[in-house]
């Protein structure tokens, strides 16, 4: 169950499913856009707001990991925090240490649009503007990730390509993740040609038909069963639309594709 709770003074959203001193998880809200997206307006709020939540999560600025998301299935591991230009320097003059050095350079975040860590105090944030996001968590193995599943990442499968990496790099059970499908635009709302349609259907093996009517799609409900068919159980859906609840969630349909971005935000507590 979701609930609005304060945090810095502003509006975020949290899961009851986790509810762990072990982890910091929430999604923002309008209070609190990370990126600025087509309102340049805000560019510079929002960067006054990534220092911010590094303040308020105690951790350095280089540890809030921002990519550049780009509809596309890849998932960046991080297994190593700080490395930066130093890492990458010793990976290219040492072949034995590249499998288990992940250097955090701006190349590394480029075309990510799902990340996953073990490092305490490396905080993951990643925009949205209607596109399903989905935070895990895994107690057992203290992992956790984020992924942005709009309609493109969703058909290539980003929730549950994310479950395998954690459980490949991390030895994760899938039945042990907590996955939390954050604010995103509804079926209500989300009406879609019949490609994309035919798309999404097939990504479900034109199972969950709930999931579809006339030409609208319940992409949170796709990510769902996705994620239950990888063998994920304990999944908490968020029932908000981000286009009827306009006022409280960024809406790329609603504004026309004139929108900033809401986050989701998880982080391992080093304490
Ligand atoms: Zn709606």
């Amino acid at each position: 169950m979701y609930k609005l709770e304060k945090f810095m003074g502003k509006r975020v959203l949290t899961s009851s499913f986790i509810d762990d001193a072990f982890v910091t998880a929430f999604f923002t809200t309008r209070d609190l856009p990370l990126k600025a997206g087509e309102r340049k307006d805000l560019a510079e709020e929002v960067e006054n707001n990534k220092k911010l939540i590094c303040e308020a999560l105690k951790i350095p600025f280089e540890n809030l990991i921002i990519p550049q998301q780009t509809h596309s299935d890849n998932v960046l591991i991080i297994k190593e925090k700080g490395k930066g230009e130093k890492g990458k320097a010793k990976m290219k003059n040492s072949s034995s240490l590249s499998s288990h050095l992940s250097p955090l350079t701006s190349h590394s975040f480029a075309s990510k649009d799902a990340v996953v860590t073990n490092q305490p105090d490396v905080a993951i944030a990643l925009n949205f503007a209607d596109c399903v996001p989905i935070i895990f968590y895994d107690p057992v193995k203290r992992v956790v990730a984020a992924a942005h599943a709009g309609w493109r990442g969703t058909t290539a499968q980003i929730g549950p390509k994310t479950v395998k990496k954690m459980a490949e790099e991390f030895s994760c059970e899938p039945k042990d993740i907590i996955a939390l499908i954050g604010p995103a635009i509804g079926k209500c709302c989300f009406e879609v040609k019949e490609d994309v349609l035919k798309k999404l259907a097939a990504s479900v093996n034109n199972q969950s038909e709930e999931a579809f009517s006339d030409n609208h799609v319940d992409l949170k409900l796709v990510n769902k069963f996705q994620l239950l068919t990888c063998g994920v159980e304990k999944i908490d859906v968020c029932e908000y639309c981000t286009s009827c609840q306009n006022e409280l969630f960024y809406s790329y349909r609603k504004e026309h594709g004139n929108t900033a971005r809401h986050s989701a935000v998880v982080m391992i507590n080093s304490k």
